[in-house]
């Protein structure tokens, strides 16, 4: 039994706890809905279906037969429902989250972020908030000096393999949700005007074991064919970039698909680089364009400087995606917005329209940007429209299977079953 003081003290700390929750600010959270969506055309992230409904209770999708009776309809005639879709790979501060949702972007991959976004916002992606859900890398993995060391914010590098284990156990803690490692196997030639150093390749065989060990998965950036080589020996789970520097060998191509690395090629960073001025493009036809912001319109109007890459570089990026689809090899949809000449969310729909000029089924380039991604960072709630996940979606006016750009026809967004009112989202 505790004494009557002992009593008193927890009594103390309960009531100075309680004070402490109810100071903190409050997100915001909605009630999630329930309803059920009738006489739609869905894509559930792997099929289409004709004529479908889909449940949804309390915000996730579930199977009718469990549902309530009586739920609330909504006709949803002549719409088609995709998954909210997944940019996997983003860079995110500021209002990126924000500017993502309202273009149907309702999660993205960040691949290096500063930890305390990511402390700030990981929550998002448990509630209902006016953001996408965030996951990401957090700190990425770097040597002193390296690729990451520039943006101005304070990393730690690591130099050798011993430190590996506990850069890694460390990385995790902060709440990594997995690993992404830079590395450059010919860290004395120049790339895009710059040198960087590079970590070792005994430096990335260990910290993939480490982050293997702990079942996380490890994504490298890579921008080059023999780099791209060394990773995949070094067993990494994914690559985070493709290159326009060369053709992909044989060699590459069979070793991706034999160890099923994926790879999320950018192809919208690497067109810019190449010069191609796809933003500019963008903000000329696309129907999601009056959303830009007067930033986002910055981004997408910038470009690298020419020295860096030209019309070739371009022709190999896109070559090499038309190869890895059609050997097999999983390419996910990832921008690396916001780098030049790309912006949250709407760059997103044009790496999809890239994908299909690629070779690509309009239908594999939504695949890419949902189930395949939720497939393969193995996130359980996003990505698909199946029991269990996150009823987030996007309503489009046209069916995107006739043509890409169609995703870009968007009537509604849904977040958790709730409909984002834009309004409301520009006032944050
Ligand atoms: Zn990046």
């Amino acid at each position: 039994m505790p004494s009557n003081r002992a009593k008193i003290y927890v009594l103390v700390l309960v009531s100075l706890a309680i004070f402490v929750i109810a100071l903190l600010p409050e997100p915001q959270v909605r009630t999630t809905p329930s309803f059920v969506l009738n006489n739609i055309t869905l894509y559930d992230g792997a099929t289409w279906h004709e004529n479908a409904k889909l449940t949804i209770f309390e915000g996730k999708v579930i199977n009718s037969e469990q549902a309530p009776k009586n739920l609330p309809t909504v006709d949803g005639k002549g719409q088609y429902v995709i998954p909210g879709l997944i940019d996997a790979h983003t860079h995110s501060w500021g209002q990126a989250l924000e500017q993502n949702l309202t273009f149907g972007v309702t999660s993205v991959l960040d691949m290096f972020t500063d930890i305390n976004f990511m402390r700030a916002n990981q929550h998002s992606r448990q509630q209902t908030t006016l953001q996408a859900r965030l996951f990401t890398a957090g700190t990425l993995v770097t040597s002193k000096e390296g690729h990451g060391t520039q943006f101005g914010i304070r990393i730690p590098t690591i130099e050798n393999a011993i430190d590996a284990d506990e850069f890694i156990a460390k990385r995790l803690q902060e709440g990594s949700d997995y690993i992404k490692i830079v590395y450059d196997a010919e860290p004395e030639k120049q790339q895009f005007g710059m040198r960087f150093t590079s970590i070792s390749q005994d430096v990335l065989k260990a910290v993939v074991k480490a982050t293997h060990i702990r079942n996380k998965l490890a994504v490298v950036h890579v921008m080059d064919e023999i780099s791209a080589l060394h990773a995949i020996e070094s067993g990494a789970d994914g690559l985070v970039h493709s290159f326009g520097n060369s053709i992909m060998s044989t060699e590459l191509l069979s070793l991706l698909a034999q160890r099923e690395v994926f790879v999320i090629p950018t192809n919208s960073v690497l067109a810019s680089i190449g010069q191609q001025q796809r933003g500019r493009k963008l903000l000329q036809y696309s129907p999601l364009a009056y959303k830009v912001s007067s930033h986002g319109k910055s981004g997408l109007m910038s470009s690298f400087p020419p020295n860096v890459g030209n019309e070739e570089y371009w022709k190999n990026a896109l070559e090499n995606t038309r190869l890895m689809h059609r050997n097999g090899i999983t390419v996910l949809a990832g921008t690396d917005a916001p780098n030049a000449g790309t912006t949250h969310g709407i760059s997103l729909h044009d790496e999809l329209a890239i994908l299909v000029e690629a070779g690509m089924t309009p239908t594999d380039a939504i695949h890419s940007a949902t189930g395949a991604v939720s497939d393969m960072f193995k996130l359980p709630h996003v990505g698909k429209l199946l029991p269990g996940f996150h009823a987030d979606m996007i309503m489009l006016n046209e069916d995107p299977r006739i043509d890409i750009k169609h995703t870009q026809t968007i009537v509604k967004i849904l977040l958790s079953g709730i409909e984002i009112n834009e309004a409301e989202l520009n006032d944050k």
